[in-house]
């Protein structure tokens, strides 16, 4: 693309390293650059106006203009625009939060920690995990194990623990003690003839395997999402999670529900882990719980987890790990609203319903030749692409399709995200039924246009 010199598009080429994105492309593809927003739209600086139906990165559920978050941020950054929670010290908006996440997590749960990003949360689950271990007098109890296709993050212990070869390729990871085990990911990954129930047997068998080849002992946690985000939204089989826990519970081997993504209605539950009977020791939270308006995550621990922990830090003289904007008192005022008009608008439930609504409309393009799978729950969805859905082929190179169709949404006025040729869905939680058949409408006529321009 050539644009005019100095033009947003020109100084973002110029200036600007993405991530997720080719850097070398970048100049040919050209960004898209989003100027404003308006409930589930986005609209970019040519007026061209688009239904984000990726909800940004998985998480403005509250939409694109709700000005009671930026009331309660406003409000917070006039009264105390900073505070820390290092040294004894805390604030009354992370008092709130911490109590309200206490309070509505789907199992009991004793403390929450405030970290910026899902990949800190993680990053500092990990760690506390460590910590533990050794307060347990557990040296060797140190190993994690996560999935293939899960998504935790970039920083290097949370990007060891994602199980996507783009983040470990060239970043010389995973690094030491993280073992991955097989995803849930059924249509990609059954055998011929195995049924759901089988393959969820099947994977929960892998993964005893692996703890006993590996040494029960030096388990020490599993990290998973309840459902798959980036890995191309990796719906579990039904009983994945009740038989994968008992593997655990059998090993002494703590849970780490990944809430990043499902926390906060996003499967038609608060949380996913109510979703699928996940009764997890630790849940990092990010994303939805601040409708991504400020940066802000956080991590909880039950109290077999706190315990062990605070012995240690007494032991020490203190728990030497904290962040300087962990627990900043804006986004955390802007959290407390989020979940406040979550609840009061009754939107947990409205995504069970609008999100039926998508789940029935999508699977209804099963016919469509360009469909080999449509996958999802509550407000989170993906249409697995094939070139020829009989034999279940993506078109070469893998990716390829995916990334076509997604342009052509795009044109069609919908940002939606592929990975690979998996193309997902995960509109804010605020969409109407009639948004909702509008996106459908146009997710329709974009995968025909597909099929013409392939066909051509
Ligand atoms: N966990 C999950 C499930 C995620 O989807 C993400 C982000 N997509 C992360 C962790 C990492 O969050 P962040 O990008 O805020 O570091």
């Amino acid at each position: 693309m050539t644009y005019q010199p100095n033009s947003p598009e020109a100084r973002d080429i110029a200036y600007h390293l993405h991530g997720y994105t080719n850097a070398r492309r970048h100049d040919e593809v050209g960004p898209l650059v989003i100027d404003h927003g308006e409930g589930i739209h986005v609209v970019d600086i040519h007026g061209n106006r688009y239904i984000e139906a990726m909800a940004g990165l998985w998480s403005v559920a509250l939409g694109f203009s709700e000005k009671r978050l930026v009331d309660a941020a406003t409000k917070q950054l006039s009264k105390l625009p900073f505070y820390h929670s290092f040294t004894h010290k805390s604030h009354g908006t992370i008092i709130d939060l911490a109590e309200k996440l206490v309070t509505i997590a789907p199992v009991p749960m004793s403390k929450v920690f405030f970290t910026n990003s899902g990949s800190e949360a993680n990053d500092t689950a990990m760690k506390l995990i460590w910590y533990r271990s050794n307060a347990l007098g557990q040296p060797q109890k140190k190993k994690i194990i996560s999935r293939l296709r899960g998504y935790h993050g970039v920083t290097i212990a949370s990007a060891s623990l994602t199980g996507l070869p783009n983040n470990h390729r060239s970043f010389d990871l995973p690094i030491a003690g993280v073992l991955h085990t097989g995803s849930p990911h059924y249509w990609k990954e059954h055998r011929p003839d195995e049924s759901e129930e089988d393959f969820a047997t099947r994977l929960a068998s892998e993964l005893d395997q692996l703890i006993q080849a590996e040494g029960p002992d030096t388990i020490a946690a599993f990290i998973g999402e309840p459902v798959m985000g980036a890995g191309g939204v990796v719906v579990p089989p039904r009983t994945y999670w009740q038989k994968v826990q008992a593997v655990l519970k059998k090993y002494d081997i703590l849970l780490i529900a990944d809430e990043v993504i499902c926390g906060f209605g996003r499967t038609g539950k608060m949380f996913g882990s109510e979703t699928y009977g996940i009764e997890p020791d630790m849940m990092t939270l990010s994303k939805q719980l601040s409708s991504s308006y400020l940066p802000i995550s956080a991590l909880m621990i039950n109290d077999r987890v706190f315990q062990p922990i605070a012995d240690e830090s007494n032991k020490i003289g203190t728990l030497g790990h904290g962040f300087t904007a962990g627990g900043h008192p804006v986004p955390a005022a802007v959290a407390l609203e989020t979940i406040k008009i979550i609840e009061e608008r009754g939107l947990v439930a409205h995504a069970a319903e609008v999100g039926a609504r998508l789940q029935t409309g999508l699977r209804r393009l099963t016919d469509h030749p360009l469909v080999g799978e449509v996958r999802g729950v509550g407000l989170i969805a993906a249409i697995e692409l094939v070139a020829d859905a009989a034999k279940r082929s993506a078109l070469d190179p893998v990716g390829k399709l995916g990334t076509l169709v997604n342009g052509i949404l795009q044109k069609n006025g919908v940002i939606s995200r592929n990975m690979g040729d998996a193309l997902a869905f995960c509109p804010p939680l605020i969409i109407t039924a009639a948004e909702v058949d509008d996106l459908l409408a146009r997710i329709a006529r974009s995968l025909d246009e597909a099929r013409a321009e392939i066909g051509a």
